[in-house]
């Protein structure tokens, strides 16, 4: 009897374990068949930020480095590589796009001198760069840091009242939940100088947490930054998507995408 027993168990063990790893495998077939299906159905809506003019502003840069990492990685360099993911993807779709920065710096000038008044001046030619140009959304990428390593997950932030803004940021934070799988955070009504100052619908994401080590890690990978950028992107093409499309008899509007294109083939920044 007992060898005949011993054979039952190490079978129901063999079966066991095939069970787990089938269960495992339906599992990521499943997520692997959502993220491409979500990918169809954004790619079926890109159209609709054609010719859209939109503002991807990295956050800080140059003197102002951002928080700041456990092993010195900083918020600065991420923004900017997520923003240029996001940037490149708006602009296949034949988005307007107008970065606030392409690179290391910020926007003040070398002469001002003192932190604070650095600061200030970047932040109002940002603002300046969006409502000169009568952007029709800005999407500020930030990294969040807290006191509690615990902390994790990305979220959105936009002005309170700001019916369209928080249309954005609800967009947004769906595509980042349903593709970083991580997080289960909404959109969160603030007053920042950024949300406050542009006269067209803002979000700020704060893509994750660099107090939390596992996500620092995640965030400095080019491959979640992709993932990130790609998120924010199907958020806006969904937004837009929702707003109808242009009145392209605006006579404000094509004056706006004739400068933009004078400028663009000049090589000059917008
Ligand atoms: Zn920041």
């Amino acid at each position: 009897m007992f060898p005949t027993i011993v054979t039952a168990i190490r079978i129901r063990k063999r079966h066991l374990v095939a069970l787990v790893v089938l269960v495992f495998l339906a599992f990521f077939l499943a997520r692997l068949l959502e993220d491409k299906s979500n990918r169809q159905f954004v790619a079926a809506m890109a159209p609709a930020v054609a010719n859209r003019v939109i503002v991807v502003d990295p956050g800080h840069g140059g003197i102002d480095p951002g928080v700041v990492g456990k092993n010195g990685v900083l918020e600065k360099d991420i923004t900017l590589a997520v923003g240029q993911r996001l940037a490149a993807n708006l602009g296949q779709a034949g988005a307007m796009v107008l970065m606030t920065r392409e690179t290391d710096t910020d926007l003040s000038d070398s002469a001002t001198l003192g932190a604070a008044a650095k600061k200030g001046e970047d932040l109002k030619r940002r603002m300046a760069l969006a409502n000169d140009n009568q952007a029709d959304l800005y999407v500020s990428v930030h990294v969040n840091s807290f006191p509690s390593s615990k902390r994790h997950g990305a979220q959105t932030f936009v002005q309170p009242g700001m019916e369209n803004s928080m249309k954005a940021s609800q967009y947004i934070q769906d595509e980042l939940a349903k593709l970083l799988r991580n997080t289960t955070r909404q959109p969160v009504e603030v007053d920042y100088y950024v949300t406050r100052n542009t006269v067209m619908p803002a979000v700020v994401v704060e893509i994750g947490f660099i107090s939390n080590d596992a996500e620092a890690k995640l965030l400095e990978d080019p491959a979640y930054q992709g993932k990130v950028a790609w998120a924010i992107y199907a958020g806006v093409v969904k937004y837009f998507a929702g707003q109808g499309p242009l009145t392209k008899a605006e006579p404000s509007r094509e004056e706006i995408i004739k400068t933009f294109k004078e400028n663009s083939t000049k090589g000059l920044k917008p």
